[in-house]
């Protein structure tokens, strides 16, 4: 209810246009720009990007991060189409830091999953999770990408059943991600997949 109270007093505004309505108006997303560039090589059954990490979806993206938008995970899920259609999919998040979930009260890669499972019929795994706290990998060259997040993730449990959609709002060098799917392999996962809302460009 209050929802509906705030949108009726504050209405939301596209990031793009401003136009009221919604968050991110379709002819904003319309110009987004799709990503067809290289993927990093993690040995995965598929990897799919949607965007580049620019414009609109770099503030959606941003705002879904920083400034407690819940909602944008649900919205941008509407742009991620199924990878494995008419199956039951499960979805991983690469799990934020501790710290950092504390802090946000939520992990929006954990948003996003739970997004796709509900649009795409799919259940969340909970179970990898980051054993080791990584500085920020802003900043770092590829190489000191790599060695930052060695290590950092671990599979709580039993291998889930197939297939594995690893899901994360953003990839640059491919390194976490790369880091997190050795993971799955290791704990038993054999048809895994990467589903990625946008791809920063790197020029390290
Ligand atoms: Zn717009």
């Amino acid at each position: 209810m209050w929802e509906r109270i705030i949108q009726a007093i504050f209405p939301d505004r596209c990031l793009g246009c401003h136009a009221f309505g919604a968050l991110l108006c379709p002819t904003c997303v319309a110009t987004c720009p799709a990503y067809h560039g290289a993927m990093p090589h993690l040995g995965v059954t598929a990897m799919h990007v949607q965007f580049v990490y620019a414009g609109a979806i770099r503030q959606a993206i941003l705002l879904l991060k920083y400034a407690g938008k819940r909602r944008i995970a649900p919205l941008l899920a509407q742009y991620m189409p199924a990878i494995f259609p008419h199956q039951r999919v499960c979805y991983v998040a690469i799990p934020a830091a501790p710290a950092r979930v504390a802090h946000r009260g939520y992990d929006q890669a954990v948003l996003l999953a739970q997004a796709l499972a509900v649009r795409h019929g799919g259940w969340v795994s909970h179970q990898l999770v980051r054993v080791r706290n990584t500085p920020t990998q802003a900043k770092l060259t590829r190489v000191a990408r790599h060695a930052n997040v060695r290590g950092a993730f671990a599979w709580q449990g039993h291998a889930v059943g197939d297939p594995v959609v690893l899901v994360d709002d953003v990839c640059t060098t491919g390194a976490t991600l790369h880091e997190a799917t050795a993971v799955l392999r290791d704990a038993g996962m054999t048809r895994i997949a990467v589903q990625v809302v946008a791809r920063g460009l790197v020029d390290c």
